[in-house]
């Protein structure tokens, strides 16, 4: 598959430049007109004129705003010469000439002839092309290739079937229910009389929902090489662009470019650029550009009736939740197909498909990493197993061993190593109780992985040392009393600090963040208190695909319920931390010796660890 810039017309530039000089020449030929022109009657000073006429020789005069022209008595001059004056404001003029029985009259302003008339109308909107086209090609990023006057052609890439290796539903892992789909259009496309034959109606529109990275774009391209059409492909947000009008006549322009090669597949990347719903604008500027080109857009899909050319609009979007419900509507956007997060077999046939790029050594075990990375998407994996051929390249390695995976999971996850960077040894002492802390903790309590590794290795940004903790299974969902470990496990840390050196640091503020957010999520969320009971104090749903972080607004609730809420989290979260206070002191002797290992050693892992933490005593109730 290539991808190949729609062809320009250059006839269109040559005729645009044309006009650009015609309409430069014209403006020169303006300024100097008055000049040119202007060479009518002979010139005679005001005085003379005016001498003239007290001396009774001129005839005829005709006051005109810029000029005087007038006729002397035949015996003064031949007959039929003019005179012309350039007048002074003179309001006596007129008494004068009534005085010496001069006949005169004022001249009607110059009638426009065909040229001037031309010119005043032609020149302004030229000029403004002209500035107009400069700003466009600046404008249009790069400009070249985008010709002038070709403001409204649309930016679609076309990727055309057949040249180079192209890209088929056998490129895509996992994502089973979204190719089921899928393969139907495929059907479509391929032959649409056989359904059109039984008067069924080919869908227009299917839209792919799903976490950014999860292979949307890499399905509508599977899409248009399993069919074997043209592909035309635009991002939403090009759409968009300075000049207004401009979107929507890039997309009248897509459309009929499509509809001239169909059977073919139009792909509206980040739909959501031009597909927010019209009652959510905000205040700023831009708006009216995007509703007409969303309106543009549902006046195209439903221009293109049953019968006409199979032209199949595919589009992709991370915010479904965004858009205007008017996208939606039978005969435009009806299909919906979710693009979702790999689950573990899915993302061990991703991994399949990606590590065919590179050497592996006998050692990978492709399910391995598969159980380690949950959460992963398929855009996260194939950068997993980039990154750990490098790894296997600066190790100077011929194949790209497991470990070297092991490594680009942490780096992945965790932020790349740091070494370099140094802490005093009190701080390293509180980071290495902080972090067996959490670890302890974990290990008593439900809802927490495995405890694979605890560092006090600094590493990405913000984390001083870490404690690792990889799931055993996939979880979707959790009970209470797991939500409860996890809050546990996250106040571990601090909880160490404060029995080992009876003061508190900074280092926890994330943790407490954390278990805060999920303790209020209990309660607000879940309906897990009982004083609250099973509703939902959160406006609306959860943001499905923007990460489980973001907290909505409560919904108006009164004051003893705000202040209800209030008291249950803090009792979660405080019984939380005396959980986690209880299992350290009871295991004093332990946290000790974890930690001065851990102070030696700097990363403790594996078998090691995990004999160390099975050593954790349950709590007992004296
Ligand atoms: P999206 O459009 O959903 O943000 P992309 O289609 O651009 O994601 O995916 C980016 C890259 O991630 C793809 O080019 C591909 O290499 C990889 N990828 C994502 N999902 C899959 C999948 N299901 N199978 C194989 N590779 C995938
Ligand atoms: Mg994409
Ligand atoms: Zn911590």
């Amino acid at each position: 598959m290539a991808i190949k810039e729609q062809p320009k017309s250059p006839q269109f530039r040559i005729i645009a430049n044309i006009l650009l000089a015609v309409s430069g020449l014209f403006l020169i030929l303006n300024l100097f007109l008055p000049g040119l022109f202007a060479s009518g009657p002979a010139g005679v000073p005001y005085s003379l004129f005016i001498h003239q006429v007290q001396e009774g020789e001129v005839s005829r005069v005709s006051v005109g705003q810029n000029q005087i022209t007038y006729q002397l008595k035949t015996e003064n001059a031949e007959p039929g010469q003019v005179f012309a004056t350039t007048p002074i404001f003179d309001l006596e003029l007129p008494k004068l000439l009534e005085q010496k029985g001069v006949e005169f009259a004022a001249t009607p302003p110059p009638k426009n002839t065909w040229f001037t008339t031309l010119l005043s109308w032609v020149i302004p909107p030229l000029i403004f092309i002209g500035i107009w086209q400069f700003f466009l090609a600046r404008g249009a990023g790069g400009g070249g290739p985008q010709g002038v006057l070709s403001i409204g052609k649309s930016k679609a890439k076309v990727y055309v079937e057949g040249e180079s290796a192209k890209i088929t539903f056998a490129d895509v892992a996992g994502v089973e229910e979204a190719k089921t789909e899928l393969v139907e259009i495929v059907d479509f496309l391929k032959t649409p009389g056989r359904f059109t034959q039984i008067g069924a109606r080919i869908p227009k529109g299917v839209l792919l929902v799903g976490p950014p990275g999860t292979g949307k774009t890499l399905l509508a391209k599977a899409v248009a090489g399993e069919a074997g059409v043209p592909f035309f492909s635009i991002s939403g947000s090009e759409f968009v662009e300075l000049f207004v009008g401009v979107g929507s006549s890039r997309v009248r322009d897509l459309f009929e470019q499509a509809k001239k090669q169909a059977p073919c597949i139009i792909f509206i990347d980040e739909l959501d650029a031009i597909g927010k719903s019209r009652s959510s604008n905000g205040f700023y500027g831009g708006n009216d550009e995007r509703e007409q080109t969303l309106n543009q857009l549902l006046t195209e899909m439903d221009g293109f009736a049953a019968g006409d050319a199979t032209v199949i609009v595919l589009a992709a979007t991370n915010r479904p939740e965004i858009l205007d419900p008017a996208l939606l509507r039978p005969g435009r956007f009806d299909r919906q197909v979710l693009v979702d997060r790999p689950d573990l077999s899915d993302r061990e046939a991703i991994l399949k498909i990606h590590a065919q790029k590179v050497k592996l050594g006998d050692d990978v075990n492709l399910k391995a990493i598969a159980t380690r990375t949950p959460g992963f998407a398929g855009a996260d994996l194939a950068n997993l197993v980039n990154e750990a051929a490098l790894l296997a390249a600066r190790n100077l390695r011929q194949s790209v061993a497991q470990e070297d995976f092991a490594e680009a999971i942490e780096r992945v996850v965790a932020g790349l190593e740091k070494k370099s960077r140094v802490m005093n040894e009190t701080e390293k002492k509180i980071v290495a109780y902080h972090e067996v802390g959490h670890a302890m903790v974990g290990v008593l309590t439900t809802g927490n992985g495995r405890v694979e590794k605890i560092s006090i290795i600094p590493r990405g940004m913000a984390a001083l040392g870490y404690t690792l903790q990889l799931p055993t299974e996939d979880r979707f969902l959790l009970n209470e009393a797991e939500l409860r470990g996890q809050i546990a496990t996250l106040l571990g840390g601090r909880s160490a600090e404060e029995i080992v050196f009876n003061s508190i640091t900074t280092g926890a503020s994330n943790d407490l963040q954390r278990a805060t957010d999920l303790a209020e999520r209990m309660v607000t969320a879940y309906g897990m208190s009982k004083v609250l009971g099973p509703l939902a104090y959160q406006q609306g749903q959860q943001a499905m695909f923007l990460g489980n972080g973001a907290t909505n607004p409560r919904r108006a609730v009164s004051e003893e319920t705000s202040k209800a809420i209030d008291s249950e989290v803090k009792e979660i979260v405080e019984t939380a931390h005396e959980q986690a206070l209880e299992i350290l002191r009871q295991n004093r002797d332990l946290l000790e010796a974890i930690a001065t290992q851990l102070l030696e050693t700097e990363v403790i892992e594996g078998e090691k660890l995990h004999n160390l933490l099975s050593q954790v005593k349950p709590i007992t109730n004296s």
